[in-house]
């Protein structure tokens, strides 16, 4: 069905009337075919518009195969062929204007500059991608680029629309293959600085894309993805960027320029004091370690027997065997999992006894045993289970937790 395209005049916020020729369900949704429309249908890399149709909101507006406009919706709710209200989301279709505008100009720059061609683009929500036919654009051609991308709204150059015939094409010095099969092409001129065959809306002039900023440039299959903003977005981000960069220099007592190198100095400043906190912490394990030692009444460095006992079932014995001392010490700490590992692996290096600690507040276990002939597991598991605890571990580390403090002090009773 033939629809009159006027959104390349109608970008405006008013209520616009035609007429609903046809409702065609579409998979899960229906598409609206009108006598004449003001939405954009997606196409040339620029999404289509969104608004509303008699109250009920677009999904989507595309185009078929046989160039018909599809306006889709979700819900039919009381649309009906005859007379309908079309309303326009004029901020979002500006906003698009204005990013497809900048790409245009940001394309045909990089190719007076670099001599780089655009091989495709991507218009997002948030930001844009082009991708430039290039491996690498050093940040100072960026740079280059965007000035001169400024040079050109500042001068605020008319976009002029061509409608050309295939055969007259040759006569534009465009950046890119035009269509193929179209029975006019349009040629979007930016005075001085760009041809280009697209379907898509733009700016009357470059002064009202304002600012174009470029975000970033990364290597994409041996070309270079350049992602940009342009326009409010711009404004919008340095909204943001700015309020970081105040709460930044208002912690850090430096001017917003400098905060980049004051939270780099911070950095560096806190992994000195995470090295100091570090060395600390070993130190105090090990002066812990050297007070868990001295509750061993064995001499340390002493062989274990070399045959372990292993509890019968239901029997937690690891206590002590006749003319060697316990073979076992536990004790319970009121920090960290994190220190009594420490405390456990500083003690450990000193002692063959079977290590048993906990962390109070955690309500978790480790074991440690360095002597061989020792399987924690077989020492350990049956009783842990048994009061509904958790854990696994080797023959020399064997870690555990329970679900409270009773349950873990039991289960260290019961071992001692
Ligand atoms: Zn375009």
């Amino acid at each position: 069905m033939y629809t009159e395209r006027l959104y390349y005049d109608y970008a405006a916020p008013e209520p616009f009337s035609a007429e609903i020729r046809e409702l065609r369900p579409l998979g899960d949704l229906t598409a609206l075919l009108l006598d004449k429309t003001i939405f954009y249908p997606e196409g040339g890399g620029q999404e289509g518009d969104r608004g509303s149709i008699n109250g009920v909101p677009l999904v989507d507006v595309k185009e078929s195969a046989d160039a018909e406009i599809l306006h889709l919706v979700a819900a039919v709710g009381n649309l009906m062929p005859g007379p309908a209200t079309l309303l326009l989301d004029s901020r979002r279709r500006r906003d698009f204007t204005v990013q497809h505008s900048a790409q245009h100009l940001l394309s045909g720059t990089i190719l007076r500059l670099t001599g780089n061609h655009t091989v495709s683009m991507h218009l997002g929500p948030e930001s844009n991608t082009i991708d430039v036919d290039v491996p690498e654009l050093p940040p100072g051609v960026l740079t280059r680029v965007e000035d001169a991308v400024a040079d050109a709204v500042e001068s605020d150059v008319p976009l002029v629309i061509h409608l050309c015939p295939p055969e007259d094409i040759t006569k534009f010095p465009l950046r890119k293959v035009p269509p193929r099969g179209e029975e006019v092409i349009r040629v979007v001129e930016i005075t001085g600085n760009d041809f280009s065959p697209c379907c898509g809306t733009h700016c009357a002039s470059t002064g009202q894309i304002g600012i174009v900023k470029i975000l970033g440039a990364e290597r994409y299959k041996g070309m270079t993805r350049v992602s940009f903003i342009a326009g409010r977005r711009v404004l919008a981000e340095h909204r943001v960027l700015r309020r970081n960069g105040e709460i930044i220099s208002r912690a850090l007592k430096v001017p917003v320029a400098e905060t980049g190198a004051g939270v780099l100095a911070l950095l560096e400043r806190g992994a000195a004091v995470e090295r100091e906190l570090k060395e600390l912490r070993e130190a105090a394990a090990e002066t812990k370690a050297g007070a868990l030692l001295a509750k061993v009444p064995v001499p340390v460095k002493t062989a274990l027997p070399a045959k372990v006992p292993v509890p019968a079932e239901n029997a937690v014995c690891a206590g002590p065997v006749p003319g060697e001392g316990p073979l076992l010490v536990a004790e319970i700490y009121d920090g960290s999992f994190d220190e009594v590992l420490r405390i456990g692996r500083a003690a450990q290096k000193k002692t063959t006894t079977i290590l048993l600690l906990a962390s109070g507040t955690e309500r978790k276990f480790a074991a440690f045993c360095s002597a061989k002939g020792v399987d924690l597991r077989s020492l350990l598991a049956a009783a842990m289970e048994q009061r509904g605890g958790k854990g696994g571990g080797g023959a020399g580390y064997f870690q555990g937790v329970f679900e409270s403090r009773d349950a873990l002090e039991s289960f260290l009773g019961d071992m001692i």
